[in-house]
């Protein structure tokens, strides 16, 4: 059968000499996999098509097992992020995200929209560093690990000085801190954040600015919350917090 979808590249891992198998995400199919054949030969026609984070049209020809890429036509290659190491390095970690916590049997629509928006923001120039959190807080809502961020996750007041437990998951209010001896520190700016960040729909992003250390410690906070509850390695991971440490 033959299909035709729009989506993402999010994943391409060279197949033999000369194919490449990508992964995209897709607004009509959720994540597929399919072969491009030849895509690794120079002059390649699948060239611009296959790279990573490229927003297109794809037509695959699908029977059982993989599908076969057919065609292809690039809508956007998000040339800022191309021509940038960090906004790279966050887009690809973005994709990796996507890709470990989806499958191809479960179908979510509005996960292509995310990641389409979120790549749009990074290579307008919005912090990539704040599309993350966003983009994380939405891929635990999808995988069902999103910590409380809205009020104490054990006596459910919204008010108070709240601190963060990953072992109880979510904002403890200074009444229940005592149920967590391990709890985080958070300031109430944090806090705030957080509480946004949690229900702020992507698509409605203004321009948020936050400041060095305020960034810090929320990455600190969902590394060690990422880190317990989805148990998933990122190699993108470990390049981000590189090009951290060189900044
Ligand atoms: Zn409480």
């Amino acid at each position: 059968m033959l299909y035709k979808v729009e989506g993402i590249v999010i994943k391409t891992v060279p197949y033999g000499e000369s194919n490449l198998i990508i992964t995209l995400y897709t607004k009509e199919l959720g994540k597929i996999g399919v072969m491009a054949r030849g895509a690794k030969k120079p002059k390649s026609r699948f060239t611009s098509i296959t790279q990573l984070f490229t927003y297109g049209i794809f037509v695959f020809q699908k029977g059982r097992g993989l599908g076969t890429l057919q065609q292809g036509e690039a809508l956007s290659s998000f040339r800022h992020i191309r021509e940038d190491l960090v906004k790279t390095a966050y887009a690809a970690y973005l994709s990796e995200l996507l890709d470990r916590f989806t499958s191809e049997d479960d179908m979510k629509p509005d996960l292509f929209g995310w990641m389409k928006q979120a790549l749009e923001y990074i290579n307008h120039g919005i912090d990539p560093e704040v599309i993350t959190f966003l983009f994380e807080i939405k891929m635990m809502k999808t995988a069902g690990i999103v910590p409380e961020l809205s009020r104490c996750v054990s006596c459910h007041r919204k008010e108070g000085d709240f601190s963060f437990s990953i072992r109880e998951g979510g904002f403890l209010c200074e009444r229940c801190a005592y149920k967590d001896p391990y709890r985080l520190k958070i300031s109430k700016g944090v806090a705030r954040l957080l509480n946004m960040f949690y229900h702020l729909d992507l698509a409605r992003l203004g321009n948020v600015s936050l400041k060095k250390e305020t960034k810090r410690e929320l990455r600190m906070l969902f590394d060690a919350y990422m880190e317990e509850y989805s148990g998933v390695f990122l190699k993108s991971k470990k390049f981000l917090k590189q090009l951290d440490d060189l900044t």
